[in-house]
């Protein structure tokens, strides 16, 4: 059994998504107050959605939204059609929360099926999921995915460094689903207790955080694995498996099928030039309890051009870059964190952390990058490495900063977000 669409072309999937735009905004419109007075106001109504191109008349969603239409957000059925809702760990205001009907569920656990399909799991393998369970959107859709592709879930949870090392031995674990940082955690744990040889870990699906090159390529070493593949997911769109990087490793392939990618210029507003950076922001083709129509994610993102090498039709995006409201200007250049992160997974020898400082000087601004060495690296004997740095930094994103490579462990570190960018221009 396939969990990947069964379009054969770009046209027919052009037809999906029309068909699915067509309905998404009828449905809104009729099931949801908050909608109709959204495009009642911008002047437009169902029957002008003539092609995917008239997506752009439609009016932008947002977050804000989300939390002034609390506790039930986007609600377009009546709340009898509700059968689950999730919310989101509110880390920055208000709590999101989501609505789910019967059929949002079985597709969202449709499209995580497919995830596993793009891995390449077979029934044989044994899925170690790591993740959250409870009220957020993780564990209980790895959970049913898993399930619905045939492959057995253990549903561990995340954290409990002594059962998880328990379970890799004793039930043979071949994939493990968690985030970067809990994978990073349970190879060194492996290593720690000496036990790569005893497990028979084949792949990890990680997500949800970013995660530099140097950091994945650490994890994948210690537990010897022979792939890793990224996850995307936000609770506002059904939560993790909208998405899987497939074995080429060329970006994420994303499910266009269930919904539509823009990617925009944050300020503007207007669309990328095609490949370049913007916000994501997504229009959801199938979603009944509460669709998205034009819903400003804040992750940032460029698409992949032209088809990739694995022969999938189905369109890409890059990994997720950081989010637009931690952009910075320097020197008249746009500038994301996880650029910054792509850009050093380029050189050897150094960390994954890193510390940016921008001051205004003479009225000219200084960017200062403070990138701690590799484990075990002598940090007083990188001065060619600063030197590395500053010119990939300068290649990558046209911007030159000043480089000290600083000892290992000597940043701040924390288990969620980290404050990389300390921008002294604003005081
Ligand atoms: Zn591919």
């Amino acid at each position: 059994m396939s969990f990947m669409p069964t379009f054969s072309s770009l046209d027919q999937l052009a037809d999906i998504q029309l068909d699915g735009l067509k309905w998404t905004v009828d449905h809104a419109y009729k099931g949801s107050a908050f909608y109709r007075n959204k495009l009642d106001a911008a002047g437009i109504t169902p029957s002008d959605i003539q092609s995917v191109d008239d997506l752009k008349y439609l009016p932008l969603t947002t977050s804000q939204d989300l939390s002034d239409d609390y506790p039930f957000p986007l609600l377009s059925t009546p709340m009898s059609e509700v059968v689950r809702i999730h919310a989101s760990s509110g880390t920055t205001g208000k709590r999101k929360v989501l609505c789910y009907t019967r059929k949002d569920i079985e597709d969202w656990t449709n499209f995580f099926a497919r995830c596993y399909e793009m891995a390449e799991l077979t029934h044989e393998d044994r899925v170690q999921i790591c993740v959250g369970y409870g009220v957020w959107t993780a564990g209980v859709s790895f959970q049913a995915g898993c399930e619905k592709f045939g492959a057995m879930a253990i549903p561990a949870g995340p954290g409990n460094l002594e059962m998880q090392m328990e379970f890799l031995v004793d039930f043979k674990t071949t994939v493990m689903c968690c985030t970067a940082s809990m994978g990073l955690l349970l190879a060194e744990e492996v290593e720690r207790r000496g036990l790569r040889d005893r497990i028979h870990l084949k792949k990890m699906i990680y997500g949800s955080e970013r995660s530099s090159d140097a950091m994945r390529s650490r994890i994948r070493k210690l537990l010897n694995l022979s792939d890793m593949y990224d996850i995307p997911g936000m609770t506002e769109l059904y939560g993790p498996g909208t998405g899987l990087e497939c074995r080429a490793h060329d970006g994420i392939h994303y499910w266009a099928d269930y919904y539509i990618l823009e990617i925009l210029n944050p300020e503007t507003l207007e669309p990328v030039a095609d490949g370049e950076v913007g916000e994501m922001v997504i229009t959801t083709l199938r979603k009944e309890a509460a669709p998205l129509i034009r819903y400003r994610t804040r992750d940032l993102t460029a698409m992949k051009k032209g088809m990739c090498s694995c022969g999938s039709l189905l369109p890409r995006h890059d990994r997720i870059l950081g989010r637009s409201d931690d952009m910075f200007i320097v020197k008249a250049v746009n500038v994301y964190p996880g650029q910054i992160d792509s850009a050093l997974g380029l050189v050897n020898g150094i960390g994954c952390e890193y510390q940016v400082v921008v001051d205004r000087v003479d009225g000219k601004d200084v960017m200062r990058l403070r990138v701690e060495c590799a484990q075990g690296e002598d940090s007083s004997l990188m001065s060619d490495k600063a030197r590395v740095v500053k010119d990939t930094i300068r290649r990558k994103i046209l911007v030159t900063p000043d480089v000290e490579i600083v000892p290992y462990g000597t940043l701040p570190r924390s288990e969620r977000k980290t404050k990389r960018v300390i921008d002294n221009r604003e005081n």
